[in-house]
């Protein structure tokens, strides 16, 4: 889907497809400088995570390893609910692995703050955080993130795996929502 397609529920386009493949690209090359010579693994966070640990993991030019976790945190609305649960676990042992937490967006930072300390208690050799967006709140919770595509407003953005109520996600560009779609 385009942005073309959904053009009455977006108030603007914030990113296109092809910025989104190039920052990915410029993160891509930090990380693989950062680790040379370590093994890598990547962990996605389902769902909205998808396409970004699609794109990202094939900038590589060297190998990793890619797992996923689950975790629930908004419910069904435009806001947290400020509880976090492991719907689905990772199925490697971190034990003295590099680790590299990826998502597409920290908001409160409550879902990745929570996240890293789990991690982090499960004695990894060292756990990062790489986000493809950011908004201000995130600012103010204590999570170190390593790697970031954009800080952005504070707004409900949507595309490129972030959705409303499970749609959007399939949108290659990433647009601030209409607020008349969520009220
Ligand atoms: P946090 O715990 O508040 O940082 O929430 C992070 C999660 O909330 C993200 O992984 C998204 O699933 C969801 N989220 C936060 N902001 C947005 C948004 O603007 N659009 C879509 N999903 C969002
Ligand atoms: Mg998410």
């Amino acid at each position: 889907m385009d942005a073309s397609d959904v053009q009455a529920d977006l108030v603007n386009v914030l990113f296109t497809e092809e910025q989104i493949q190039e920052r990915l690209r410029e993160l891509a090359a930090e990380i693989e400088s950062d680790y040379e010579g370590k093994d890598l693994l990547i962990v996605g966070i389902l769902r909205g995570a998808v396409m970004v640990m699609a794109d990202l993991a094939r900038s590589f030019g060297r190998h990793l390893e890619m797992d996923w976790m689950a975790v629930s945190s908004y419910g069904s609305g435009t806001k947290s609910s400020g509880v976090v649960r492991i719907l689905k676990d990772l199925d490697t042992d971190i034990s003295g692995r590099h680790v590299v937490i990826v998502d597409e967006i920290i908001d409160t930072g409550l879902t990745l703050s929570w996240l890293t300390s789990n991690l982090a208690s499960r004695s990894p050799a060292s756990v990062e955080i790489c986000t493809l967006l950011r908004k201000p709140e995130a600012l103010t919770m204590p999570v170190d993130v390593k790697y970031v595509g954009w800080d952005i407003p504070n707004e409900f953005v949507v595309g490129y795996g972030l959705d409303y109520r499970e749609r959007y996600r399939n949108l290659r560009d990433i647009g601030t929502l209409a607020p008349h779609v969520y009220s």
